[in-house]
């Protein structure tokens, strides 16, 4: 299987020009570039090869939602995919119960979603790493956010992508040395296949299942070579052109 490559921009660029400039470095075939909302349109406009995905949309249709963006508004844009979960949108307040129904809608709306899941340091035992703990915070996690997201009610197949994101390995505002805090391989990999078990019994689903978590062209392919992991989901690095398209690179070689 081909590995699929989520580039999430979060609040960055600061320009629709340096937005621009990057999606063009970024327009490669399995790359699903993510910018913020305002982005999105000149971005469409200069891809050919990349896909486009939200990093957000909300569960309601049309209304007094202030501030928010729904599946439809995304669709018309051209967006093929949306980013739901991310821990940082979770550590802004974001429940299970949000996440469960923005996962219900964006599927409602045939856009491919990109549910976050990850346990923090204190999740998985502090100051040692317990791969149970962590299991079992994630099973809660999946359990909540899939409740009701069923393949034979959604026709979910191909349209669920599931990324292990270990929060403590997302590297928000220390991107410069973001190799440092990743998860190791081994452990990233026990964890997408539990993950992967955990979605066939919740959602009778054969996921694929990204790791998120300070990839960078150095130790990608240290992650990617598994035949389970199904791709990356990459912030700071994403933002670095030469380094995005190295790890794109290496995609190729796998
Ligand atoms: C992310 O934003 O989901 C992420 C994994 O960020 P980074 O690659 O910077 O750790």
């Amino acid at each position: 299987m081909s590995k699929l490559l989520v580039a999430n921009w979060k609040m960055n660029p600061q320009t629709a020009a340096e937005a621009v400039r990057l999606a063009r470095a970024e327009d490669a075939k399995g790359v699903v570039v993510c910018p913020p909302f305002v982005y999105i349109s000149s971005i469409k406009r200069e891809v050919s090869r990349a896909k486009v995905g939200a990093q957000d949309v909300f569960w309601e249709p049309r209304g007094a939602y202030t501030g928010e963006v729904s599946p439809a508004m995304l669709k018309k844009l051209g967006v093929e995919y949306v980013i739901i979960g991310h821990s940082e949108r979770r550590a802004q307040g974001e429940t299970d119960t949000m996440v469960n129904k923005k996962v219900a809608a964006a599927l409602r709306a045939h856009l491919r979603v990109i549910l976050c899941v990850g346990e923090s340091k204190r999740e998985s035992g502090s100051r040692n790493y317990e791969l149970r703990k962590a299991q079992n915070y994630v099973k809660v996690q999946l359990k909540r956010d899939l409740n009701g997201i069923h393949n034979s009610k959604f026709k979910i197949h191909n349209s669920l992508i599931i990324a292990y994101e270990p929060v403590w390995a997302i590297s928000t505002a220390r991107s410069a040395k973001s190799q440092d805090n990743a998860d190791t391989p081994e452990n990233a990999l026990l964890m997408i296949k539990f993950i992967k078990g955990v979605t066939r019994q919740v959602s009778d689903v054969r996921c694929r299942v990204l790791y998120g978590g300070s990839v960078t062209s150095q130790n990608a392919a240290s992650f990617l070579h598994y035949r389970d992991v199904g791709g990356a989901l990459v912030g700071g690095a994403s933002l670095r052109a030469d380094d995005f398209k190295k790890i794109i690179k290496t995609t190729k070689t796998l």
